[in-house]
């Protein structure tokens, strides 16, 4: 089924609700209360990861006719029905070309995790790809790296992890770690470690270095620099090698 099916048609019944960067389309099982809540999270996200990862001085374009399209179903059903998209799926905005192109979130009506979890993250992979620009293929790690830092909890849950693989020395070194696929991997203790680590890595990058390295970070790989070049150029005094980014990222753990 085609991805454009998704976007709504005026023979159906939505209702739409808009702020600067957003706007919402939703269907008669969401209140006007609820799909204001989410219009709110929604901005509110933005503003949060655009200053963190230093893209909010760059850039503001979201606006207008520009707005990202959230498009919430009523059910997982319908949702399923209209996208094609498989059980598991919870939404998407999640690596299709179409729709980073297009902008949109696709899902459906949910329960509190959808606000935690999928809605910041799938703004969060906007943003990047956004500040990455439509020519950069984004490595794997460093999209779902950035993608989950404004996911409740889910930074102290993956420290808390690695601070006790780091010392059994159980963690994947970062070159394995950059060129792993996880769309293919099938074991999911690796799958597990993929995400921990790769938040790890973009956190202490954020928090020990700042958002204005990590913007200059991004705009090498807008470049077309890869992350290791883009990496020496942005933090020059920092490190000059993935090595001696994934050794003080290590020592970081022992404090
Ligand atoms: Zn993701």
């Amino acid at each position: 089924m085609s991805i454009l099916t998704a976007v709504p048609s005026h023979a159906e019944e939505w209702k739409e609700i808009k702020d600067k960067h957003f706007v919402v389309y939703y269907g008669s099982a969401m209140s006007s209360e609820e799909a204001g809540r989410l219009l709110r999270q929604a901005e509110k996200y933005y503003d949060l990861i655009a200053r963190q990862i230093g893209y909010a001085r760059y850039s503001n374009f979201w606006t207008w006719e520009e707005r990202v399209k959230i498009i919430i179903y009523d059910d997982q059903a319908a949702f399923m029905a209209k996208t094609g998209q498989p059980a598991w799926s919870k939404g998407y905005a999640d690596r299709h070309p179409k729709l980073f192109e297009s902008k949109m979130i696709v899902t459906y009506r949910q329960e509190q995790e959808f606000f935690n979890g999928l809605l910041p993250h799938e703004i969060s992979h906007l943003i990047l790809h956004d500040f990455l620009g439509p020519q950069t293929s984004v490595p794997l790690w460093f999209d779902e790296g950035v993608a989950q830092l404004q996911e409740a909890e889910k930074r102290a849950v993956a420290d808390r992890l690695l601070q006790r693989l780091v010392l059994e020395k159980k963690q994947l070194p970062l070159p394995v770690l950059m060129e792993l696929d996880i769309r293919r991997e099938k074991n999911s203790t690796k799958v597990t470690l993929f995400y921990v680590q790769s938040l790890s890595v973009i956190d202490f990058l954020l928090t020990q270095y700042g958002s204005d390295a990590f913007a200059r970070l991004c705009r090498q790989m807008r470049d077309g620099k890869s992350f290791a070049e883009a990496l020496r150029l942005a933090y020059g005094h920092s490190f000059d090698s993935v090595q001696q980014l994934e050794d003080k990222w290590i020592n970081s753990f022992r404090n």
